[in-house]
């Protein structure tokens, strides 16, 4: 996934960590992924009222959309740095190609993760062999300063760790929860699982009380500590909480996201995460004079062409919550 937004804004962040529970229901905005082949996204992460929660700093929910009406994703070449890509499908296939010399087809249940580190480029197009539809969800993880400069690498995990309690089935993507762990690599304390809950089931999901949590509701009628959730929307459950219960009267798919407090004030820009304005500049010009990122060869078309910097400098700002003004 890129951010594919012509004037993308600097992501403000400014203010203090609440380390307390909250309960607030944050609702997407829909961006669509460029041109007019367009798949519109909903992004729930930043948000201006919660930009990271834990290391998780980007939250994009795309379709279910139909692909024949569009002919397919196709993301060209673009950059990125600072972060992990956490790509995690519900309906239908993406191919990942990248500069390290990954080609891999992700289908539903199976985790894909770049990790950018320094700097990796990748394409996500849709194989010519296809399913109709297109649901899934793309992740960034903010990387912690001692391991953002990291060379890239990229995983694919074709199984993950599942449990099953009171009709809801829990897989963990990245990190641990109610016992299980997942082999993805994480570089700061955090945990990301989907929970699939049939009709008419109800589970208590232990978690961290280290962590901040946040839920997304992927698909269905979620009750999270019996208040609905509409589908689309983020719930932050903020800090400290030691449990949530999950329950849902019809079919229904959630994503919990959550981890440690993210210290380091960030710089967001288009599909760079650094720590201020002259590096996100170099990555940029890195990027227009093919630097630093290396080349996609079996893509066949052009890269994606990076948008101006802003005319006033992008500043590093905390993570987490703003604060109440
Ligand atoms: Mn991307």
């Amino acid at each position: 996934m890129s951010n594919l937004e012509r004037e993308p804004q600097e992501t403000l962040c400014g203010g203090v960590a609440t380390r307390e529970p909250v309960r607030r229901i944050l609702s997407p905005r829909e961006v669509p992924l460029g041109g007019p082949r367009a798949i519109v996204v909903r992004r729930t992460l930043p948000h201006r009222e919660l930009r990271t929660v834990g290391a998780w700093c980007f939250v994009d929910h795309f379709g279910q959309a139909r692909l024949d009406a569009h002919g397919g994703m196709d993301l060209p070449p673009h950059p990125h740095t600072g972060l992990q890509t956490v790509t995690w499908l519900i309906e239908g296939e993406v191919l990942h190609r990248d500069t390290v010399g990954s080609e891999q087809l992700i289908r539903p249940g199976q985790l894909n993760l770049m990790t950018a580190g320094a700097g990796i480029a990748h394409a996500e197009t849709s194989p010519p062999e296809r399913s109709p539809f297109l649901h899934g969800v793309q992740l960034w993880v903010a990387l912690p300063e001692r391991s953002r400069h990291q060379e890239p690498h990229f995983e694919h995990h074709a199984q993950l760790p599942a449990v099953v309690d009171g009709g809801v089935t829990i897989t963990v993507l990245m990190g641990a929860l109610a016992g299980r762990a997942s082999p993805a690599v994480t570089y700061s304390p955090l945990v990301g699982a989907e929970a699939v809950l049939g009709a008419g089931s109800r589970a208590e999901i232990p978690l961290d009380p280290g962590f901040e949590h946040a839920v997304l509701a992927v698909d269905g009628s979620p009750q999270i500590d019996r208040q609905p959730l509409p589908r689309g929307a983020l719930l932050d459950l903020g800090y400290g909480r030691p449990h949530i219960e999950v329950a849902a009267v019809e079919p229904t798919r959630l994503l919990l996201l959550g981890g440690a407090p993210f210290e380091e004030q960030l710089v967001m820009w288009w599909n760079f995460v650094g720590r201020s304005h002259e590096e996100i500049v170099a990555a940029r010009e890195d990027w227009e004079a093919r630097r630093r990122f290396g080349d996609i060869p079996a893509y066949d078309g052009k890269r994606l062409p990076a948008p101006p910097i802003p005319d006033t400098p992008l500043r590093p700002r905390p993570s987490g919550r703003p604060a109440a003004s």
